[in-house]
């Protein structure tokens, strides 16, 4: 498989008060054509930060990008311009967020909003064989009456079209990575699983690679290859998804997964995992989930793991793992 994206200690950092925070902490993670990753994890735990930082969609008046590098097709994307970055945004790599009303335009129809992306991009179509290719582009994501919907204004459309649309304008330039941001959360559970499954066909047929970005375990367990744990800035665990489910080593990936099974078929009592994600400012001198982790040793409270591999290829960052290390 070909790698598409290699992101390297990335570190970005808000400033609260004058203080750098850092939401995302030295993450390193890679992505193959045609692969989907899950990035889980509860909320604040940097999942987003990672995504926006990959295209730098942050604010850069309170956000900075402190260290690492991201390689996409052979070139780092935090070294270039602005208006460099504008011609891969979009075009190689496109993001799907959560609420599909907020990233259209009220005030445009839907041809005027899908024409003009190809306009950016430097795409001219006469407007006869615009209408005809945005149709067909309308019938693939299964939008019903494609004419006359170009012609639609977004409150006109239901949740499901509305992200069906932004689907559309997310894949027509083919990209080769998709970031996907909790892109059904605002939406009903059957529209939910439909444009789950329309989504994953297309990155299927363009063979893209895919961060999926979502607090889901359902929707980790049917659509991603491999899995990325998230926990207050840094990643506790990267397997791939049948590993996660069968056989999960970080505990806090254990105590989510507790939480997913508690929820909401079972008729005892709700687990829920003890305490909140913390803010950790300036070095990190223990293991970040050791407050609310029922195995954490006393080491556990000195000294922060380092993300051990093991054997099976797997990356888990707990002192319980030493001694399984894998010999590189
Ligand atoms: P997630 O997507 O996992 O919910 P985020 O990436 O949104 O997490 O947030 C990670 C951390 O960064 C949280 O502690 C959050 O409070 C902090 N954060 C996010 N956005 C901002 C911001 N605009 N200013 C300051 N801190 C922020």
């Amino acid at each position: 498989m070909g790698e598409i994206i290699a992101i390297k200690d990335l570190q970005t950092c808000y400033v609260d008060q004058g203080n750098p925070i850092a939401a995302v902490d030295r993450v390193s993670l890679t992505l193959n054509a045609g692969e989907t990753v899950a990035v889980v994890g509860e909320s604040g735990c940097g999942k987003s930060t990672l995504a926006k930082s990959i295209i730098r969609l942050h604010n850069e008046s309170y956000t900075r990008i402190t260290e690492g590098s991201i390689c996409f097709e052979g070139r780092d994307l935090l070294t270039l311009t602005e208006s460099e970055l504008r011609q891969i945004r979009g075009n190689q790599i496109t993001m799907i967020f959560q609420n599909p009303l907020s990233a259209l335009d009220p005030l445009f129809t839907i041809r005027q909003q899908m024409s003009e992306m190809f306009e950016f991009h430097g795409i001219k179509l006469k407007p006869k064989e615009r209408d005809a290719f945005l149709t067909e582009l309308l019938k693939k994501v299964q939008i019903s009456s494609p004419k006359e919907r170009l012609s639609a204004y977004p409150h006109q459309l239901s949740g499901g079209m509305q992200q069906r649309i932004l689907i559309a304008m997310a894949i027509v330039l083919k990209p080769r990575l998709i970031i996907a941001d909790e892109p059904t959360t605002a939406l009903d559970v059957t529209t939910q699983a439909q444009i789950l499954y329309l989504l994953h066909c297309l990155q299927q047929e363009l063979q893209s690679g895919m961060l999926l970005i979502t607090h889901d375990l359902g929707i980790v367990s049917q659509y991603s290859d491999r899995v990325c744990v998230m926990y207050a800035g840094v990643v506790m665990e990267e397997a791939a998804t049948e590993k996660i489910f069968a056989d999960p080593a970080h505990p806090y990936t254990q105590a989510l997964l507790k939480v997913a099974m508690s929820l909401p078929y079972s008729t005892g009592e709700l687990y829920s995992i003890p305490g909140s994600v913390r803010k950790f400012r300036g070095p990190v001198q223990q293991c970040r989930f050791c407050e609310r982790c029922a195995k954490a040793l006393p080491r556990c409270r000195e000294e922060e793991p380092p993300l051990f591999k093991l054997a099976d290829g797997s990356k888990v960052r707990c002192w319980l793992y030493e001694r399984e290390t894998a010999n590189d």
